[in-house]
């Protein structure tokens, strides 16, 4: 059997990771991207370095500044929260394609101008003229991959990067809100600084282009965050970019011979500051997929509908931690950009209270190996789509065991006492009692 030929659309920490995925399992991938057209410095944490870390993207992991505190002005409180990694994304993003090329992943720096798909392949044309042609395309173009379809939106959200250079100093950030949206800024320890305003894109009274950016330095006159932050150096009018942020799912996350992963199947608001994360996490889960649709097309839907239902839930997840979030800063609750997002998507609560009468087994799909299959996992509340393992051992049989009317000692009786001891704990975890 040919080998298929796989194109992977854009070369953002989403179309890297997979592509190290399917090469890990013996795939021929090549990944076609342009560069950012502008220079972003994003903050992550922690789990977002391990996420590297897993998909093998070690040189980009080794791009992420020592972590530095990170300030909160919310509702007229202060507070330094937790610790920030800040990724200079030109930098990150050129670590990420050092790491494709170590792994023998075809690059080419090209930009995608259109792309042609039926059932038997994809022909994408590039802006040099040149054509390829892949039996199977993954789409991570990010925020730029088209938007035909059907698709979930959140409040329109526009977000103005200001960035300028001043003297060395300790690198940090901050986040404040403000009465029409929230800024998050940041200085590098060579002195490079970032100032990014996030408002509503329907309702912010801005002025025109020519005068956007002496617009934002006076905005951050207003801030004693500001000042405190970067001093004077920040009053001057600076370098600017203007994008989207609006918090976007794109309905179908895959086909029988294509797959969105990253921005390209759900954008999140960046106040969650989870951006990256969710890209990593709906890449990661991609090979797996993409492996069954290719080798085992007889559990293609099954491992289509893993995709969607994850993307989906990741998306929901993010929204509502953005509207927690929102809803923590009360001063302005009735103005355009607070009073939207303090309700959106819905009034569900981030987590479900622990009940174990609701607790049941079902026949859901899980990564089984390298491929998509089918077992019996146990729904919760809090985890709809179901949990297969806790640490290792299969959770299904003792809910089984247990609703069958067997004592907890008899169903956990053949497990050493290590694993007794977690699931008694994973139990009650759960509401029983
Ligand atoms: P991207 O990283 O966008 O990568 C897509 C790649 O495709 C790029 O290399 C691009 O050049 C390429 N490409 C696009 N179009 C074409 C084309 N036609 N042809 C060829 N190549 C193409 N996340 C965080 O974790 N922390 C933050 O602080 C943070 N701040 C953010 C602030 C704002 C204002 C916004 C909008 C987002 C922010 N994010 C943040 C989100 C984060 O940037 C994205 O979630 C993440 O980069 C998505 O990864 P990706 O691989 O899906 O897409």
């Amino acid at each position: 059997m040919p080998k298929p030929r796989i194109l992977v659309l854009g070369a953002g920490p989403a179309g890297a990771a997979v592509a190290l995925g399917l090469r890990r399992l013996g795939y021929e991938v090549c990944v076609v991207s342009e560069w950012r057209r502008f220079a972003a410095l994003e903050g992550v944490s922690q789990r977002v370095l391990d996420g590297l870390r897993h998909a093998g993207l070690t040189r980009a992991l080794a791009s992420a500044a020592a972590p530095s505190p990170r300030r909160v002005d919310w509702n007229g409180a202060s507070q330094v929260l937790n610790q920030e990694f800040l990724l200079d994304r030109p930098r990150f993003d050129a670590a990420l394609r050092d790491d494709l090329r170590a792994a023998g992943v075809e690059l080419i720096e090209a930009r995608v101008r259109q792309i042609d798909s039926g059932a038997d392949g994809h022909r994408v044309a590039l802006e040099s003229g040149a054509t390829l042609t892949a039996d199977f395309l993954v789409e991570a173009r990010g925020r730029q991959a088209p938007l035909a379809g059907g698709r979930r939106r959140g409040p329109e959200t526009l977000s103005l990067l200001n960035r300028w250079q001043q003297a060395p100093g300790p690198a940090a950030s901050a986040v404040e809100s403000l009465v029409d949206g929230w800024a998050w800024m940041a200085r590098l320890a060579d002195g490079r600084c970032y100032w990014q305003l996030t408002l509503d894109a329907a309702n912010a009274e801005l002025p025109g282009k020519e005068q956007l950016a002496a617009y934002c330095a006076q905005r951050r006159s207003q801030s004693a965050l500001v000042q405190e932050l970067f001093g004077a150096a920040a009053l001057q009018a600076s370098e600017l970019h203007a994008r989207s942020s609006t918090a976007i799912l794109f309905h179908e996350a895959s086909g029988t011979n294509w797959l969105r992963v990253g921005d390209a199947a759900m954008a999140v608001d960046p106040l969650s500051g989870n951006g990256i994360f969710q890209s990593l996490s709906s890449a990661l889960q991609a090979p797996a997929v993409i492996n069954t649709l290719l080798r085992h097309p007889e559990r293609g839907e099954l491992a289509r509908h893993f995709h969607q239902q994850r993307v989906e839930q990741l998306f929901l997840r993010f929204a509502r931690t953005g509207r927690d979030f929102y809803a923590l800063e009360q001063r302005w609750n009735e103005q355009p950009f607070w009073r939207e997002r303090r309700h959106w998507p819905d009034s569900a609560p981030m987590h479900a209270a622990a009940d174990f009468s609701q607790v049941h087994v079902v026949r859901a799909p899980v990564i089984c190996g390298d491929a998509i299959d089918e077992a019996e996992v146990v729904v919760t509340a809090d985890q709809p789509l179901g949990i297969w393992h806790v640490q290792g051992v299969a959770v299904a049989p003792l809910v089984r065991a247990l609703q069958g009317g067997a004592g907890l000692d008899r169903a956990l009786r053949d497990l050493p006492p290590a694993q007794q001891a977690m699931l008694r704990a994973w139990l009650v975890s759960q509401g029983y009692r």
